[in-house]
């Protein structure tokens, strides 16, 4: 059998990892500062999660969600101490997708209504919140099953509140800080006036931290530069370091009853075993303030740089957005440099390292990236 061919590889077969390093099977070590999409948050291989793993793995890997399970308390626990939110509720999944999706049921089971107000450029994975981020027809395709969702352009209140004002939509669904869709950032003064509208009309707030979250921005969430409080947050990617798990932070205004949501996988003991670890290393760490230290670093150093049309970002979530395409500059920076960098569209390079980066990393960073670029004038 092969492979569904559906990504678009690099000719590198990575073996190992180590913090803010890999290595492929020739032993070549790359400065990782991608972490898989957002995904590796302590860095690759820790030695304490990879302690916790295997020694959960040796009691019990997954049972079902019929049964106690301490480790899903625990981990409760330990996000709402971690996150400021020890009043939500949390309810276990293994995607991002999946989170956004039992959010989305959620708000509509809560209001009766189906429409959903998302927004340019934003992405909630292959959900019926859709995409709307590239110009590629084959990934923009709506997929609203039951749910009709509707588009606005980031930031313009005035349009969201004239269809709020309507009384027919479920909710709003909102990135703390768009990801696939290039590195933009909600103002604080729209995303506090959204969040007073939803409340005047209703309509619950979701907020899409499945890649901003988990410290990534220099605060726990995102959202929280703007001093808001979502009804609904949505967490995944660096939850688990690598590990599937995602989750759904639900505020108390929801009421749970047996069978409103369910999964096979979410909260098994071996995710709920990574996700503890992972918060366990980011408090004993400090690797939100980290975070948001070589991140003002990292944007400060980077916009003395010549040739960036903008630098964009918070924490250790950048975006630096050329004129040009950035396809030649990104495979420079693997192939010459051994450094892995994402992108957003064909003009930006996103940055989204492990959040325990050191202020030398960020210097080998920017050093070898001013190569590239006068490299390439
Ligand atoms: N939401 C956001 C903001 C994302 O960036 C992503 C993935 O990139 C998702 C949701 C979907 O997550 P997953 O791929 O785990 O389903």
């Amino acid at each position: 059998m092969n492979l569904f061919d559906v990504y678009p590889l690099f000719d590198i077969e990575i073996t190992k990892g180590i913090s803010c390093r890999t290595y492929d099977k020739q032993g070549m070590e790359y400065l990782d500062l991608y972490g898989g999409h957002a995904v590796i948050s302590i860095g690759h291989s820790h030695p304490y999660y990879v302690q916790k793993l295997a020694q959960q793995a040796e009691k019990i890997v997954f049972y079902s969600n019929s049964v106690i399970n301490k480790l899903q308390t625990e981990l409760a626990q330990k996000l709402g101490k971690a996150s400021g939110y020890e009043d939500y509720s949390l309810f276990l999944i293994s995607s991002g997708a999946e989170a956004n999706e039992n959010a989305l049921k959620l708000a509509s089971f809560h209001t009766g209504r189906t429409k959903v107000i998302a927004f340019e450029k934003s992405f909630h994975g292959r959900t019926s919140a859709a995409v709307r981020v590239t110009n590629n027809p084959k990934i923009v395709a709506p997929i609203n099953e039951g749910f009709d969702v509707e588009f606005h352009q980031l930031n313009d209140i005035e349009s969201v509140r004239k269809s709020l004002i309507k009384g027919d939509v479920c909710a709003v669904i909102i990135e703390g800080i768009q990801g696939v869709g290039g590195i933009n950032i909600p103002d604080k003064l729209f995303l506090q006036q959204l969040s007073a509208a939803c409340k005047e009309t209703g309509t619950i707030l979701i907020l899409d931290e499945v890649q901003s979250g988990y410290g990534r921005s220099g605060k726990f969430f995102a959202h929280q530069h703007a001093d808001i409080r979502p009804d609904l947050i949505t967490v995944a990617k660096g939850m688990g370091n690598g590990f599937p798990v995602g989750g759904l932070l639900i505020s108390p205004m929801f009421e749970a009853s047996y069978g409103l949501l369910g999964t096979t996988f979410g909260g098994s003991h071996l995710a709920c075993a990574a996700a503890i670890a992972v918060l366990d290393v980011m408090k004993a760490e400090n690797l939100v303030e980290n975070s948001r230290k070589i991140g003002d670093y990292l944007i400060e150093e980077l916009r003395k740089i010549d040739g960036i049309k903008e630098v964009r970002g918070l924490g250790l979530m950048i975006g630096i957005e050329f004129d040009k395409s950035v396809n030649l500059l990104r495979k420079s920076l693997l192939f010459d440099k051994k450094i892995f960098t994402g992108v957003s569209g064909s003009n930006i390079i996103r940055l989204l390292p492990p959040l325990c980066l050191s202020k030398q990393d960020a210097v080998f960073f920017l050093n070898k990236f001013r190569e590239v670029i006068n490299e390439q004038v």
